[in-house]
């Protein structure tokens, strides 16, 4: 589809990636009209109407620009340009092994979404900058070979 003849519905139904990625492109090829700004949030036009989506100028993300939780949600927690990496990426691997072999939680439990998510929000608590959704934690597959590693192999023959 040419970026001319994209219409908001058009917009509206694709999938998200797609629809971020058109909306860049969108931009770029001049076709948004920027009409005003607010807080962090810049607000457009598009073929004579408000856009549906507004654009964060911290981290350049375009959002759901309905009036809502979407602005402060975003500006608190979601932005990117707010959270920072650690210089080093932290390598959980051995403290989920010392923990699973002291417990006897399997690894499966360590490495489910709930459990991941604890880890995550303590993270937080600590590191409030830091951007913990992309950080990486240990998958179950990985804590597997970490041991076999470890263990050079005996529990295979066991
Ligand atoms: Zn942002």
């Amino acid at each position: 589809m040419s970026l001319n003849h994209i219409t908001q519905s058009a917009l509206k139904d694709q999938s998200l990636p797609g629809r971020l990625e058109t909306l860049k492109n969108l931009e770029e090829a001049n076709l948004l009209t920027q009409v005003k700004e607010w807080g962090v949030f810049i607000f457009f036009e598009f073929k004579g109407e408000p856009l549906n989506w507004m654009k964060c100028k911290n981290c350049k993300e375009f959002l759901n620009a309905a009036r809502g939780g979407h602005r402060t949600r975003h500006s608190k927690n979601r932005c990117t340009a707010t959270k920072t990496k650690p210089t080093e990426e932290p390598d959980f691997t051995d403290v989920y092994l010392k923990y699973c072999l002291k417990s006897g939680k399997s690894f499966e439990q360590v490495a489910s979404k709930e459990f991941q998510e604890l880890i995550r929000d303590i993270l937080e608590k600590v590191h409030p900058t830091w951007d913990v959704e992309s950080l990486q934690l240990p998958t179950k597959e990985e804590l597997e070979s970490a041991l076999l590693l470890r263990t050079g192999g005996q529990l295979l023959s066991e």
